[in-house]
Order: C-alpha cells, then structure tokens, then sequence
C-alpha cells in the first residue's frame, strides 16, 4: 500500500497493465509448476510455439538443415547469463581444440549496457570490457567496439534499445566491421543482440531496419517478454541462430518425471502463468495487434516529448527512432537539478528516475519517461502539466532568493537614509505571492486525481 502506483511508474519497461481476461488466466495457471513438463505437456507446447513466433520475427534462418533453439527465461537477464555462457563454451572449446589457453576470456560492450551484463561478467568469471561514451552519442560506437575485440573475446554484445536513452546501437554496422576484422584476423567473433526491450518494437515499426538473424555474425537475441512483450513481470526469451551455437553439453536432460525433457536454465521451477500469458497475448494481439500498440506508444511518446521541449528548459536525448521513450536533460544554468525535479513529480504520484550517464559522459545527468501501452495521451498530457508546475515552483523559489538577495542590497544601500519600509513591504508581497501560488497548487489538485 505503501508502495508507488505501478501504473504511474515511468520508470520501468515493465508491463504494468493486461486485460481483464489475462488476469483470470494468469490466475487459473498460477498453481502449475513450469518445470512439471510431464505433467504440463500443453504449457510446455505452447512455450515452444513462442520460441517459434520469436524465431521467425527475428527472422532466423530456415533452410532444410537449420533449426533456431531457444528457451523461455524469467527475464532477459537470465536469458543473457544462458547467451553468454554458450558463447564462453563455444570459444573454450574452439581454444582448447587449438591448444590454446582459455584462462582470460572477455566481451565486449558499450559503457551503456544493463546491470545484468555486468553480472553476467563478475559471476561467470569474464571480462567486460565496455566502449566509452561521450558527450552527445550514448550508445557503443561500433567502431571502438571493434578496436576492442581480440583473440579471447566471446562475443561482441549489442543493445537494441539502450536502456538510458532508447537508441537503437548499430548492429548492421557492426556486423560489416567486426566481419571485415575477422576475415583479418582469422577470428570468428560473434555477435548477440540485447533487444530486452528493442525486440518487440522494431520489429513492427521498423521492419527494415537489420539487427536481426538477417545479419550473419548475430547468433543469439535476448528478449523481455515482460517489456514490450505485454506480459507482467516473469518472462523472457533467448533464441539461438541454430543447434551449433548453443553447444549441447549446457542443456541438460532430465527424465526422473517421465519422458526425456532437455532443459536449459539457470533455475528449477518457475511459474507456468507468463508462459502461457505471453502465447495468448500472441494469438490475441497477432502481429497486427503488436503493431498498433507500439505505434500508439511511439505517438504517446512524441506527444509527451513535444511537451517537455514546449518547457524550452530541456534537450531531449532519446531519438525518434528507438524504444518509446522520452529522455532529458536540463539546459544549462539552471538553478535546480533533475533530480530535485523527479523528487517534485513524486507529490503528483508521477516516477520518473533520474540518473547520470556511465563514463565517460557522467557529466550529463538525465529524466526519463518510459512509455507503456497502459500510458494514454491524456496521462501524458497531464505530466506535461504538472512538470510545468514544478517548473513554476522552481522558478518561483529561485526569484524568491533573488528577492532576498535584493532587498539585502536595498537594506545596505538605504541604511542611511532609514527607509525600511519599501524592503518590509517587498517581503510581505514575496511571501504573498507564495502563498497564494501554492493555494492554486493545492486546490488544483483537490480537482484533479490522476487515474
Ligand atoms: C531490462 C533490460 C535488461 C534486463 O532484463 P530483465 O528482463 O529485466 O531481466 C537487460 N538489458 C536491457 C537492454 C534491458 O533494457
């Protein structure tokens, strides 16, 4: 009860909202163990048939001899401790067959990369070494990317849809360098693609856009199917290019419940109620259905970033093309901070994060909005609204202390002449003015409960 509204959380790409009817059947399969394949074979089924729609949206090979592979996770951090960890065997395997040592692996990033990478990287004993970021560009170069790669790199790992500002990273670029270097260097580095949020966006809005299996170094995709998946929190998905990348002695086969059942994932038992969620967001929604809603959130997005530059007090560093999301950042010389102004949005209910960029951009300190099916227009229309206010407030404290300032120059200068009169009245008048505005604050408010 204590806790923030979820659906006025902008913090999280995580969904918030799902039909009535998802609800009753989350709750109808909220007692099934998803591991219980036996006992289950419908659930486990219809896990395959995501694994399946997944492949085909990132357009993965299907020739006669190829098959991707893939596996529901509770999120995308499972999903890339399991990519990763294919790509640490495989190259362990390479190595080791070469006689080569295998004691010094790493992989390489931008500086931008989610928290799960780094924990990836420390538990699994890998190096991380991340591409820096600079003033005005916040996602990896994939030039640098490339510079970085050498023989013990696993994989190159691209974002599709950088969780601080929603960019989409270059990945076709970086294919055609990182091929360029192979071809070089005799290495057969790969590439996976981090589309946590990005896989269910580009997809529908941008299907010519290649980042995907259409890009031949790229072997492995995570996905949330808890972000723009439209599914609540528990579900995500890794799908390999074919059998080879994933190699087989990481998937384990157990069978002490009945038939052969191969499994890999970090975890034992989960939930069944994502899983079977997310299939039946699929089949309702469709790939029209996907399509409509992130183009509804792109317009959200672009409604709501209009009226944050209308302030003519930020730059917005989020890109029209990209997750739908709008990030920004304080013009300079202002007297408040951004995170003055998220904890102001706080009295209104609204969560927005503020936060400053990773190295070497850490100078540059942020607001972001995520934009999520249940976010209407109104809501952003409203939040443009009482972002205004809280602007007002700041510029109204600020021209108070200019006041002060003002009069204690006054005070100085007519120390002499005795006239105190003219400084007590401006006091009086300031604190009136204050007053009076946060009258209107308040009885504002009364009128006027968001949701
Ligand atoms: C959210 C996110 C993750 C982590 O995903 P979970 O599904 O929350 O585990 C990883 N990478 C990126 C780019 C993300 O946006």
């Amino acid at each position: 009860m204590l806790d923030g509204n979820p659906r006025l959380n902008l913090a999280s790409f995580v969904t918030t909202w799902m039909e009535p009817e998802c609800d009753r059947l989350i709750m109808a399969a909220v007692n099934k163990n998803y591991v219980d394949m036996d006992e289950y074979p419908v659930t486990t089924e219809l896990q395959n048939r995501c694994v399946n729609m997944i492949a085909h949206l990132f357009n993965a090979p299907i020739g006669d001899d190829e098959t991707a592979v893939g596996v529901g996770t509770v999120g995308s951090s499972e999903a890339i401790m399991l990519a990763g960890l294919a790509f640490k065997r495989r190259w362990q395997n390479k190595r080791r067959a070469e006689g080569k040592p295998i004691d010094k692996p790493n992989i390489v990033t931008g500086a931008n990369v989610q928290v799960c990478w780094e924990k990836f990287a420390r538990y699994f004993e890998v190096e991380l070494k991340e591409v820096r970021l600079r003033d005005g560009y916040y996602v990896m170069d994939p030039e640098k990317a490339v510079e970085l790669v050498d023989e013990n790199t696993i994989c190159v790992a691209a974002i599709l849809g950088s969780t601080l500002t929603g960019e989409f990273e270059d990945v076709k670029r970086l294919n055609d360098l990182l091929t360029e270097k192979n071809k070089e260097t005799g290495w057969d580095t790969p590439i996976h693609v981090d589309a946590a949020s990005g896989g269910f966006i580009a997809p529908f809005l941008y299907p010519e856009l290649e980042w995907d299996f259409r890009l031949p170094l790229v072997k492995s995709i995570n996905v949330s199917g808890h972000k723009y998946g439209l599914v609540y929190a528990g579900v995500g998905w890794v799908v390999w290019r074919s059998k080879e990348d994933l190699p087989e002695e990481l998937i384990f086969h157990i069978n002490y419940l009945g038939a052969d059942q191969p499994t890999f994932t970090l975890n034992f038992s989960k939930g069944s109620s994502q899983i079977i969620a997310q299939y039946y967001q699929f089949i309702r929604l469709g790939f029209e259905g996907y399509k409509n809603i992130m183009e509804n959130c792109m317009e959200n997005a672009r409604v709501l970033k209009e009226g944050i530059e209308k302030t003519g007090k930020f730059d917005i560093l989020s890109k029209d093309v990209g997750v739908p999301l709008v990030a920004f950042s304080l013009k300079d010389g202002g007297t408040y901070t951004v995170f003055e102004i998220s904890e102001s949005l706080r009295r209104f209910g609204w969560i927005v994060p503020a936060y400053t960029m990773p190295p070497n951009a850490e100078h540059v300190a942020v607001l972001r909005v995520v934009i999520r099916e249940d976010f209407s227009r109104s809501l952003a229309e409203r939040l443009v609204t009482d972002l205004a206010k809280v602007l007002a407030e700041f510029d109204v404290r600020a021209s108070r202390v200019k006041t002060t300032v003002a009069h204690v120059t006054t005070a100085e200068r007519s120390n002499g002449d005795g006239d105190a009169t003219v400084v007590k009245k401006s006091v009086i008048e300031t604190q009136r003015e204050i007053t009076a505005f946060w009258r209107k604050l308040v009885d504002r408010k009364k009128t006027s409960g968001v949701c």
